[in-house]
Parts: structure tokens; sequence; C-alpha cells
């Protein structure tokens, strides 16, 4: 009831080595006899051979070869899969963007290896937890947030979120989430990413820090201040704001220079500081030598009581302007104003306290000034914006225009000279003459620039017109301001030098008045002007009572004798008396007089016969645009005065 080993190999056509090895995986099983030889059941084999097994026909040979293959196929395929799976996962776990799955709570349920990064703890510490247990602030509130925009949009893209790690390091992160959603449409997962931003984030506070805060003394600036301001008015609050700024700032600037000035704004700047570190407020640079400081919640009485401190603390400020130059007297005037009853929008408010430091200025410099709605003060300081404005306007636009007047020999009624005389030309194209803004630009400074201005167009007019006869000359009028200021005159005598205008044709004005305020700077002025060349004239002669004993020690080329007393040289002996010695004088000196406002064919006839050698006045001609004026193209004559 047995076959040996021998035997089944033989009906089933195996090799004996394969049966035994079979018998030894358990596949064809043989029993053993005593002396351990293998016997294999009869009725097994018998229908082991029956059933084709050993004798293989060539049909079940293909059919067998065709699922070896599919197995095959089937295997590369399984390879393939686990093949990606394994680079996906070493991706996911490589990746330095966080890689995570939370429940539908937000609860994580996976995390990638960049958790370590940005929450300083291992993945599977995480597990259960969620973003907002790190962020620095309310979590709850917005993790709430992070699910109700993610029910509501299906995804939220690049939001940022400030994490605290647990090793208590700033985290700026990006998150990007999506929601998985079950065939009810309820959430069955969130999956995402989310990638740590501090770098880029801590570059953005970077530059927004650079724009809100001035360069030289890292105060927050204007931009902040304004900010700070809309915020308080927003959220109905009361408070005060103030401006400081420093007196006569400008002549450390011009006499110590521009890094000198940099340094006294520094330590103003931080004295300034110093003094808010008790105080509840903050202190801004506006620009300049203009500090601000803003008092939320202040009242009046404590607003004053600051820009006293304020006001104080930079009296007592020494500061080494150089070696030898202690500055132990800086001052600096303060304008307050109260929020809202001074303002109630930034502009109003800011421009109100700009204007009640302006009064303070005003009112000699060295104090502080609570806006005033009322007073008269306000008007002017009004008007000195206004034009303060429209000066600066009309120069940057290029509005400022010649005029121009003959200065007409009596003799033959010829017109030899002409005066220029500024004019701004307002929005509306109307020409605004100079008795409306000359005081306030100089009081402002600003005539400096005009002055400066008449004669680079002057000059440039000149060398357009070649045809100008050489005898021609052109009087200019230079404010006092500019003549007094030594920066300018540099500018001004290197302008004429560099010009390549004939110097003996050109004509400055300086007033009586402006002549004999400081006579060191007229002396100086008078002869620098000189040795280039150019002409000096006297104006308005008489208007300021000053003694002929003067007339002297400048050496002016031309009186012009003022308007008022020639307009009623008629009627007024007075005037008459004046104006014949005036001339006597002049032509002992050897000095020419034109006389200024002559209206009426009497009042030339009256001058003529005086010895008067020039007329200027509307009798003549009005000013008008030089550009209008023929130009004047006299030859060189005998005749010439
Ligand atoms: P000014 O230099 O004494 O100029 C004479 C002024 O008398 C001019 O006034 C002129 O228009 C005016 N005028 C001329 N003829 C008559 C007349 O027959 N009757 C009357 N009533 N007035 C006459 P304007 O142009 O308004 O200038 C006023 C002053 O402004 C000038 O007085 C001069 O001191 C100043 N000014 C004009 N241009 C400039 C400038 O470019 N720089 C500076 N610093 N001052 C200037
Ligand atoms: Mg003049
Ligand atoms: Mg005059």
């Amino acid at each position: 009831m047995h076959y040996s080993i021998q035997q089944v190999s033989e009906m089933l056509g195996i090799p004996i080595q394969k049966l035994r090895r079979w018998d030894e995986q358990g596949v064809l099983i043989a029993s053993r006899t005593d002396g351990g030889h293998r016997r294999y059941s009869r009725e097994l084999i018998d229908r082991l051979a029956a059933s084709g097994l050993g004798t293989t026909s060539d049909k079940t040979n293909a059919e067998l070869a065709t699922i070896r293959k599919s197995l095959a196929e089937k295997r590369r395929v399984i390879q393939l899969l686990l093949d990606s799976e394994n680079r996906y996962r070493d991706l996911v776990e490589t990746s330095h963007d966080l890689i995570w799955t939370t429940d539908a709570q937000g609860r994580f349920t996976y995390l990638n290896n960049a958790a370590y990064e940005i929450f300083g703890l291992a993945p599977k510490d995480l597990i259960g937890r969620c973003f907002f247990d790190f962020e620095s602030g309310a979590s709850h509130i917005s993790n709430r947030r992070f699910l109700a925009t993610l029910k509501r949009d299906g995804e939220v893209k690049n939001y940022v979120s400030h994490l605290v790690t647990s090793k208590g390091q700033d985290r700026w992160i990006g998150i990007n989430a999506r929601v998985a959603l079950d065939d009810n449409g309820a959430i069955l997962a969130i999956r995402g990413t989310a990638r740590d931003i501090t770098e880029q984030h801590l570059a953005t506070l970077r530059i927004e820090h650079l724009a809100m805060h001035d360069a030289l003394t890292d105060l927050p600036n204007r931009h902040c201040l304004q900010r700070r301001i809309e915020e308080a008015l927003a959220a109905g609050g009361v408070g005060a704001l103030l401006f400081l700024d420093v007196d006569h700032f400008k002549y450390v600037n011009d006499n110590f220079g521009h890094r000198t000035g940099d340094h006294l704004i520094i330590g103003v700047g931080s004295v300034l500081r110093d003094l808010m570190r008790g105080l509840n407020g903050e202190l801004y640079r506006l620009g300049g030598d203009e500090f601000a400081i803003h008092l939320p919640a202040a009242l009046r009485k404590e607003a004053i009581e600051v820009a006293e401190r304020a006001l104080d603390a930079v009296r007592h400020y020494r500061f080494q302007a150089a070696e030898d130059k202690l500055i132990s007297n800086l001052t600096a005037s303060a304008g307050i104003a109260l929020y809202p009853f001074h303002g109630n929008d930034v502009l109003a408010l800011l421009s109100n306290v700009d204007i009640a430091m302006y009064q303070a200025k005003d009112l000699g410099r060295n104090r502080h000034m609570l806006f005033d709605q009322d007073s008269d003060i306000l008007r002017s300081t009004h008007r000195r914006i206004h034009w303060a404005k429209m000066l600066r306007d009309a120069l940057d636009e290029d509005r400022v225009v010649l005029f121009s007047q003959p200065v007409v020999r009596l003799k033959d009624h010829k017109t030899m000279h002409h005066e220029i005389l500024a004019r701004i030309r307002d929005e509306d194209g109307r020409h605004i003459p100079p008795a409306n803004f000359l005081e306030i630009a100089e009081s402002l400074g600003l005539i400096k620039d005009i002055d400066l201005r008449v004669v680079e167009k002057l000059l440039a007019f000149m060398r357009e017109n070649h045809q100008i006869g050489k005898r021609v000359r052109y009087f200019v009028n230079i404010s006092r301001v500019s003549m007094s200021d030594p920066d300018w005159t540099r500018r001004f005598v290197a302008l004429l030098r560099d010009s390549g205008v004939n110097p003996s044709q050109l004509v400055f004005e300086i007033t009586e008045t402006a002549a004999m305020a400081e006579i060191d700077v007229t002396l100086t002025f008078i002869r620098q002007l000189k040795d280039l060349g150019c002409r000096i004239a006297l104006d308005d002669f008489g208007a300021g009572f000053s003694s002929f004993y003067y007339l002297k020690r400048f050496d002016v080329d031309y009186l012009k004798i003022d308007g008022s007393f020639i307009r009623d040289l008629a009627t007024d002996e007075g005037s008459r008396i004046f104006v014949r010695a005036l001339n006597d004088l002049a032509h002992g000196l050897d000095k020419q007089v034109i006389a200024e406002g002559a209206e009426t064919q009497e009042v030339l006839k009256l001058l003529s016969e005086m010895g008067t050698q020039f007329a200027q006045g509307n009798q003549f001609q009005r000013p008008v645009p030089l550009e209008n004026q023929p130009v004047l193209e006299l030859e060189t004559s005998a005749s010439a005065a």
C-alpha cells in the first residue's frame, strides 16, 4: 500500500531530490519506515499520476506560463507601488515644510518631522494637540476662527500665525489647509502644510520699522504719529499733541555744518526720550528740528506741564558744537493742541498744533502755546502758513515772474535802464506784487530764494538777448535778509562770477533802511559787488529818515528818491526842499539820482529843474513782464549819463 521514493519519482517524473525537499517543506509528505525510508501513500500517488502531475501536456505548459507571467506583472506593479510609497514617505518625512493632518476639531492626527523645527517637539508628542495651543495669545479663539474659515471656504491659504515653540522661541508660520468631507458634507479631516516664515516676517517687520521710524534718532516718525492719532480719534479718545521745534537750529547747521546739526538733533532726541521715561506718552521726530509728543488721555493741565518740562529739558541741554564751542543756551518752542477739541481729524489737529507752535515762535520763542481758536495771532499765523506754502509752491513750480519798469533819462526822456520787479503768478494766472508777500517772505527767509531766482532769471535773459546795448543796466532789488546771510552772498557772488554777463550792466538796489540796519554787513556787501564790477543803488532814499552823513560811507552809484517825496513834489514845499538838497549833495558826491514814482508831467518838469538825471514811474510806464518789454539796444554814445 506504499510506494518507495524511487517508484514515485518514476511515476510522476519528479527528481528524487525535489521529492525529498517537498517532503521537508510539507508539500508532499511521506511517512517513514523503521529504517528511515520514505513511503508514499499509494492512493495519493495514483491520483496524482492520474491527474497528470508529472506528465504535463503542452497545453497545460502554456497555461502555466501565462499564469506565471501575470503573477510576475502583479509583483512588478506591487513593487512599483511600494517604491512610490517609500519615495513619497521619504519626501514627506524629510520635507522642511510641515505636512500635517488633523481631525475635524483641528487636533493633529499626523505630522512629519518638520514638527521638530516648528514646535520643538516630536511628531508623536503633538498628536491630539492643535496649532493654536502654541499661539502667543488667546489660542481657542484663533482655532475657532481658523476652523470657521475652513468650513466656509473649504480651504485656507497662507494663514499667518505667531507661535511660541516649546523652547520659548518665536515662530511665524504660514498655514495652508484644505478640508476632506464625508458623503454628507461634514468635515472628516483637515490636511495641509505649514511653513516657517519667521525670517520673511522679521524682514517685513524691519522694513515696516524703517518706514515708521526716523533713521537719525530711531524715533517713530510722522507717519507713525498720524496712524496713532487716527486710532486714538477713531476710538473716541481724548489726549494732547505737542510739537516741539528747536529754536535757531539753522544757526547750528549753517555755522557748524550738517553733521553737527545731526548730532544736535540726536542729543535733543535723547534728552526728550529721558523725559518721556516717566510719562504715559510717546515721542516722535517729525523731521528737521521738529519733535512731537503724544499724550493719550492727557488734558490741558498735564499737556502744559509736559510742555514746560520738555522746554526745560532742552534749556538744560549742553551741546558741544565744536572743540571750542559749547552751546549752552539752546531753547525750543512748543505748540499744544488737545483732541478732539482742537481738531477731530488728523489733518486739522496736526495743522492746529503747527499753528500753536508758530505762535510760540512769533511771540519770541522759548515758550509753549496752547492752540487758541479765537486769537488774533491765529489769523496772522494762518496767513503766514498760507503764504509760506504759496511761496514755496511758487518757487517749486517756477512761478516767480520778472516784471520790469523803465528808468528814463529826463534830459531826453530816453529809456536807459530797467528795474526788475518780482511778481508771483498765482493759480489763476494773476501776478501778485511784492507788497502782498515781501514781509512774510523776509520773515520766513524765503526772500533769499526769491532774490536768487530773480537774479538767475535775469542773467539767463541777458545771456539770451545778445542785442541788449552795452550801456543798458538792469536794477535788481536785494533784501536785507539775503544780504546779511554769508551763505547766501557766497552763492550770489559765485552766480554772478560764473554767469558770463557783463557785471557793469548790473545794479543792485539796497533800501536805505536795510543798509542802515547793519552797517558792517552793508559795507562788506557793497565792497564784494563793486570788486566784481557791479553797481549799487540806495533805494527808497528818504523813507528811512537816515542822515545824509552815511551817504559818504556807502560807496553807491545811484540814489533812488523814495516815491513819497516825488508824488507830492508839486504841492509840498518840504518835499521840494528835500529833493533839491539831495540832488545837490549827490552831485557833490558824484552820484546819480533817480526819482521814483513820477506820475505827472509837472513833477517831471520840477525834477529836471532840480538837476535829477533819471525818473521812473507810471508817467512813463507801469511795470510789465520783462519778456514783453522791448529789448533796449542803446548804442555807445557820448550823450550817456
Ligand atoms: P521799489 O524797489 O521801490 O520799487 C518801486 C515800486 O514802486 C514798485 O512796486 C513799482 O511798481 C512802484 N511804482 C513804479 N512807478 C510808480 C508810480 O508812478 N506810482 C506808484 N504809486 N508806484 C510806482 P512793486 O513792484 O510793487 O515793488 C514793491 C517793492 O518790492 C519794491 O520797491 C522793492 O523794494 C520790492 N521788490 C520788488 N521786487 C523785488 C525783488 O526781486 N526782491 C526784493 N528783495 N524786493 C523786491
Ligand atoms: Mg527798487
Ligand atoms: Mg524804491
